[in-house]
């Protein structure tokens, strides 16, 4: 095995010429429109992809992302190399035996998927549809011309969500219930002198707060540029006062989406739940992180932001066009949802 610090010199002097440079046949840059080049490559037996993003040139290995910067990002100014964890491309190329991934815990109650626990009024839930308007998220292409794109998908889900759980007996509030932003003034909301996609989050945060939401569920469908990625996961932070309780609504909804999705008979990967940090290079995400540099006014409560499926992925993308399945994913997070309320206190 290589060392680490060796493979990170020569792939950011690999990085620093252009990714023409690499060696490796150049392969299909998949469906994701942001990857404006891509290259497959063989190291050390490990199998690599070199992609080059319009503000980043990115390298995969098996265990870590290497990250050069070509414009300045929220967490790196242009020309800084970054590296991130990825462990999971290796588990889901298959080149961890499924005995090598770490079992499911144990005497965790499943989460009956189909079964929405009956509130009383009393609690109220913030339902956020990730993205909108421009800001479309992770879009998928399929051979017959049809496009599906995550804005629309995340909306659909979150508005079938709010009629289960209202059904249900829990006050439900969305951030948004057309395609459009929240930010919908171009209002700076978070002081910075500037109006773009962190002050729409500002926007989506401030409405859980002042609604005084007992928990904030942002709904998403995961995008990523290796197209082979696939399954579902569920994001928290684990640096509030009130984590404990975070990673317990995020373990629930992580169950309840993937009993939900495997009883409707797709065997998505349960890829389990995971950090904001572990994510996002030692960054929060601004729904649901503390109160720290970068996030004016953070959300107050428990916040997840569930990953359904990969729209990147053809497999999951095929299922995320089929209305059993997003009727399937509702009825998860719903589930999962009034569950939670059902016992946090
Ligand atoms: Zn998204």
């Amino acid at each position: 095995m290589v060392k680490l610090a060796t493979m990170v010199r020569f792939l950011l002097a690999a990085m620093s010429l252009s990714l023409a440079f690499v060696w490796g046949a150049a392969f299909s840059t998949g469906q994701n429109p942001a990857i404006r080049e891509a290259h497959f490559v063989m190291m050390n037996g490990l199998p690599m992809a070199a992609q080059d993003y319009h503000s980043v040139f990115v390298v995969r290995a098996q265990r870590k992302v290497f990250q050069r910067w070509k414009q300045k990002t929220l967490w790196a100014k242009s020309g800084k190399a970054t590296i991130a964890d990825d462990g999971d491309i290796a588990k889901d190329a298959g080149m961890i035996p499924a005995e090598a991934a770490p079992p499911s815990p144990p005497d965790q109650p499943a989460v009956n998927a189909q079964t929405t626990v009956p509130g009383d009024g009393s609690r109220l839930v913030v339902l956020d549809p990730g993205h909108g308007a421009e800001e479309v998220g992770s879009v998928y292409r399929f051979s017959d011309g049809v496009v599906l794109q995550e804005k629309n998908l995340n909306l659909d889900i979150a508005l079938r969500v709010a009629a289960l759980l209202k059904d249900a007996g829990y006050r439900v509030v969305l951030t948004r219930d057309s395609d459009s932003g929240v930010n919908t003034q171009d209002l700076d909301l978070n002081g910075d002198d500037e109006v773009n996609v962190r002050d729409d989050l500002q926007a989506r945060v401030d409405i859980a707060n002042r609604e005084e939401a007992n928990v904030l569920v942002s709904i998403h469908c995961n995008g990523f540029g290796y197209s082979y990625l696939r399954g579902t996961e569920v994001y928290y932070d684990e640096d509030r006062s009130f984590s404990a309780n975070n990673e317990r609504l995020a373990e629930i909804v992580q169950r309840s989406l993937v009993s939900s999705i495997r009883d409707a008979g797709y065997e998505t990967v349960d890829r389990g739940i995971k950090t904001d940090v572990s994510v996002l290079q030692g960054e929060h995400f601004y729904l649901l992180g503390p109160a720290v540099e970068g996030i004016a006014r953070p959300s107050q409560m428990p916040a997840v932001i569930g990953e359904s499926l990969f729209l990147t992925n053809p497999g999951d993308a095929a299922q995320l066009r089929s209305d059993v399945m997003i009727e399937a994913i509702a009825r998860g997070y719903a589930a999962a949802i009034s569950h939670y309320l059902a016992t946090d206190r």
